[in-house]
């Protein structure tokens, strides 16, 4: 899968892509990064991609221009890329959208800077992404958002081809991922529940199961929604409900695993 962005900042992204897992990812050749300055698209002198928005009001904006030579051209060469903009207007990048890019030959992401840019360069557009409801000084942090969520989900990626399947909003379940713990098996004073040291893997199993389902009325109860329990599920939803009606918002947060001993 190829990766390209268009920025007038092209130098942020290597360090983070080629560290840790993303580094041995695209070492592999599960996937490949290209940078492009916008600049380069430029005609004047002073290679300028900026100008001051019509209407008045402060700020500039990132002229049409270099963005559609840019895009145009990238695109005239090789697979047609998919091209996605970044606006804090855009649909919001979630787990599915991760999911679906990630079945793309070829993704080119457009990040804007300063005010943000002209409206006419959206035409272009296969998509416009935002990665929630702030405003960011430019679209670098959400391309790099992106690649990673989209990376790790690819073949390979994470070693061990099993581990994004049961995680948190995965297709699978719908449901935030179980508690986890590591050694030791008593920290400062607390203790890993007993049926994960039992070996029983039919019932760490259920007891997973179990606190995906407390996790996710916690903290997430709107991913419920739609999800199929069994009666034993439901009362758990129930319990988590009645705590925190009792304790008040956020009550109960630290003791957020089922009592399946
Ligand atoms: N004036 C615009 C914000 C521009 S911020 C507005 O009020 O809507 C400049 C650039 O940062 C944007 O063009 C976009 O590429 C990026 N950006 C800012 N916030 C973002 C967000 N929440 N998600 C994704 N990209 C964002």
């Amino acid at each position: 899968m190829l990766f390209e962005t268009v920025s007038v900042i092209p130098g942020v992204f290597d360090p983070y892509l080629d560290a840790s897992i993303m580094g041995r990812a695209r070492r592999a050749g599960i996937f490949e990064f290209r940078a492009h300055d916008l600049r380069d698209w430029t005609h004047d002198r002073h290679r300028t991609v900026d100008d001051a928005p019509f209407g008045g009001g402060q700020g500039m904006l990132m002229k049409p221009g270099p963005i559609f030579e840019a895009v145009e051209e990238l695109s005239s060469e090789g697979p047609r890329p998919h091209v996605v903009f970044f606006s804090p207007c855009g649909a919001r990048f979630d787990q599915r959208v991760a999911e679906r890019l990630a079945g793309e030959e070829r993704v080119l992401l457009v990040c804007g800077r300063y005010e943000g840019v002209d409206e006419r360069v959206y035409s272009l557009a296969d998509e416009v992404l935002s990665l929630g409801d702030y405003v960011l000084t430019g679209g670098e942090l959400a391309a790099l958002v992106v690649i990673d969520a989209v990376v790790r989900l690819l073949p390979g990626a994470l070693g061990d081809e099993a581990s994004p399947v049961d995680e948190s909003f995965s297709q699978e379940s719908g449901l935030l991922e179980y508690a986890q713990y590591t050694r030791p098996s008593t920290y400062r004073g607390m203790p890993v529940p007993e049926v994960l040291l039992s070996g029983d893997h039919a019932r760490v199993d259920r007891w997973r199961r179990l606190s995906s389902v407390e996790r996710t009325a916690r903290w997430r109860p709107d991913l419920l929604e739609g999800v199929d329990l069994d009666e034993e599920e439901r009362r758990v939803v129930e319990g988590v409900a009645l705590a925190s009606a009792c304790d008040g918002p956020g009550g109960g947060v630290a003791d957020a695993t089922p009592s399946l001993g």
